[in-house]
């Protein structure tokens, strides 16, 4: 028998709010503004590219403990500019503190995001839970106008454990009141978001609006927000 579900719990970063396409602005932004063409990179395109994989790369690490907030501030733009053989550090520091600032500010959601949000708060409690900073995640939810849809808010700096590992979960479901049977988790990150929830019992919805190939069995499993329609 499907389960009844009470709580759904999202991801924000790649799920509601549409990171990729946020970041490229912001990006773009910081490109242009500290003139970035003229001191050596030579591409947009390039340079989005690599800090993206070099973000991902320590933001892995930050998940397992090994390196420290700071350093995956700092570092993301000082290797991104050192993939372009240009060692500057006071200009990478401005790159971090910039690009801290403008991001959460920017309001672009993933395709039927709001649409979605709308049609589960009239059914289900909703929440969050994110691998992020408390300040800068509420920002992000506040600036979109979507923050009061979500009953709790659990970001991984309030709970000190991030997904996947169990203590968020735990700790999600003890601030909303919520049993694992009665919870389903949507999310983009098969390891993060889908293991996590599998681990804790819950059913989970892996978007894969890339339709990237896999080997793990989620409950369901979406290219596109709104087939969550059929599912809840
Ligand atoms: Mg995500």
């Amino acid at each position: 028998m499907p389960k009844q579900y009470k709580h759904i719990f999202f991801d924000l970063d790649h799920t509601l709010w549409d990171f990729d396409k946020n970041s490229g602005i912001v990006l773009q932004k910081l490109y242009k503004d500290f003139q970035l063409h003229e001191k050596g990179v030579t591409s947009f395109d390039k340079f989005y590219a690599i800090y993206t994989d070099i973000n991902e790369t320590l933001w892995e690490k930050f998940r397992n403990g090994q390196i420290r907030r700071s350093d995956l501030r700092s570092k993301r733009f000082s290797r991104t500019l050192l993939a372009f053989k240009i060692g500057n550090e006071k200009l990478s520091d401005q790159l971090s503190t910039t690009y801290l600032e403008l991001l959460p500010i920017q309001t672009e959601l993933t395709p039927h995001a709001r649409e979605v949000l709308e049609y589960c708060n009239n059914k289900y409690q909703l929440h969050l839970i994110t691998n992020g900073f408390e300040v800068t995640q509420k920002m992000k939810l506040e600036n979109c106008g979507i923050i009061n849809y979500f009953g709790e808010i659990i970001t991984s700096e309030k709970s000190q454990s991030m997904k996947p590992h169990p203590t968020i979960f735990e700790y999600a479901m003890q601030e909303s009141g919520a049993s694992s049977n009665e919870s389903i988790m949507i999310g983009d990150h098969l390891e993060v978001d889908i293991l996590g929830a599998e681990q804790a019992g819950w059913d989970q919805v892996y978007y894969n609006p890339g339709k990237k190939t896999h080997n793990s069995s989620p409950t369901h499993e979406i290219s596109s927000l709104n087939e969550l329609f059929n599912i809840l």
